[in-house]
C-alpha cells in the first residue's frame, strides 16, 4: 500500500548499541532530520543540576517546573539544537555527572510526559530517524521502519570509552565502565513509565563485532525504499 506521510525510522536500544552515531549517519544519507532524543534526557538533567534542584525534589516536579528550567529545542532544516538559557548544549550533555543522574530524571513520568510532546513535535513533519529507548513503542508507535541494536556489553563499554577519551581503554576502564552501563540499563528497562523495550517487529541488529561503516550500510539496505514524501 503506497505511504501517505512522510516516512519515520526509529532506533531503539540500550546503552552504548550504536544508536546515536548510527542514526545520525543515517538521517544524513536519506536527507532527514535527526531526533537524538537522549540529549533532551540530558538537557533537563543538565539543567537540574545546574540550577541546583535537590535530587529529593525532582520526583514532585510538575510540567510546569520543567518549562521553567528553560530547556529549549530549535529545528533548523534538518538540525535539532538544544539550549538551556540560550545557550547552546553540546558537550555538557556527555558530562559524567549528567551520565550519572540521567536514568534517575528519564524514569521521572513527569519529564517523560513533558518531552513526548517535544519529541512528537520534532517529527510531526515525518523525513525523520529517531534514537533512543521508547521511540518505536511510545514517541512513534506508527514509524515505518523500526530497529533494534544490541551489542555486548564489553563491547559497548568499549566503545563508550574510544568515543569519550579517544583512545583504546584498559581492561579495568572498560569492567568499570561496563558495571555503569548495566546498571544504566536496568534502571532504563525495569522503571514502570516506558521502558526500555524492543519494539514489536522491530528488526533486531546486533553491531557486536560489526564495523560502524556495516553498520550504517545493513540499516540502509532496509530503508533505502524510504525516499521523502
Ligand atoms: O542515549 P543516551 O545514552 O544519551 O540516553 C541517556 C539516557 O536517557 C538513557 O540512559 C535513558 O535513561 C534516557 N532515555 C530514555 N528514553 C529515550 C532516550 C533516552 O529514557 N528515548
Amino acid at each position: 500500500m503506497p505511504r501517505t506521510r512522510p516516512p519515520v525510522i526509529t532506533l531503539d536500544g540500550p546503552a552504548g548499541s550504536g544508536k546515536t552515531s548510527t542514526a545520525q549517519a543515517v538521517a544524513r544519507r536519506l536527507g532527514f532530520r535527526h531526533l537524538d532524543s537522549g540529549a533532551l534526557y540530558r538537557a533537563l538533567t543538565f539543567a537540574l543540576l545546574k540550577e541546583g534542584v535537590p535530587e529529593q525534589e525532582w520526583a514532585t516536579l510538575e510540567a510546569q517546573q520543567l518549562t521553567d528550567l528553560n530547556v529549549e529545542v530549535e529545528v533548523e532544516g534538518d538540525v535539532v539544537n538544544i539550549y538551556h538559557d540560550g545557550v547552546l548544549l553540546t558537550s555538557d550533555l556527555r558530562s559524567t555527572e549528567v551520565t550519572a543522574s540521567v536514568s534517575a530524571v528519564a524514569g521521572l513520568p513527569a519529564v517523560r510526559d513533558w518531552l513526548l510532546d517535544v519529541q512528537r513535535s520534532v517529527g510531526a513533519h515525518g523525513n525523520l530517524v529517531a534514537d533512543g529507548r521508547d521511540m518505536g513503542t511510545v514517541v512513534f508507535p506508527d514509524a515505518d521502519v523500526k530497529f533494534f541494536l544490541v551489542a555486548s556489553l564489553e563491547e559497548r563499554a568499549r566503545r563508550r570509552l574510544l568515543q569519550d577519551h579517544g583512545r583504546e581503554p584498559a581492561e579495568a576502564e572498560v569492567q568499570e565502565e561496563a558495571r555503569r552501563i548495566e546498571q544504566r540499563d536496568n534502571t532504563d528497562s525495569s522503571r514502570s513509565h516506558s521502558p526500555l523495550r524492543r519494539p514489536e517487529h522491530a528488526l533486531e541488529v546486533d553491531t557486536t563485532g560489526l564495523p560502524f561503516d556495516d553498520q550504517v550500510s545493513l540499516i540502509m539496505r532496509q530503508v533505502q525504499d524510504l525516499t521523502p514524501l
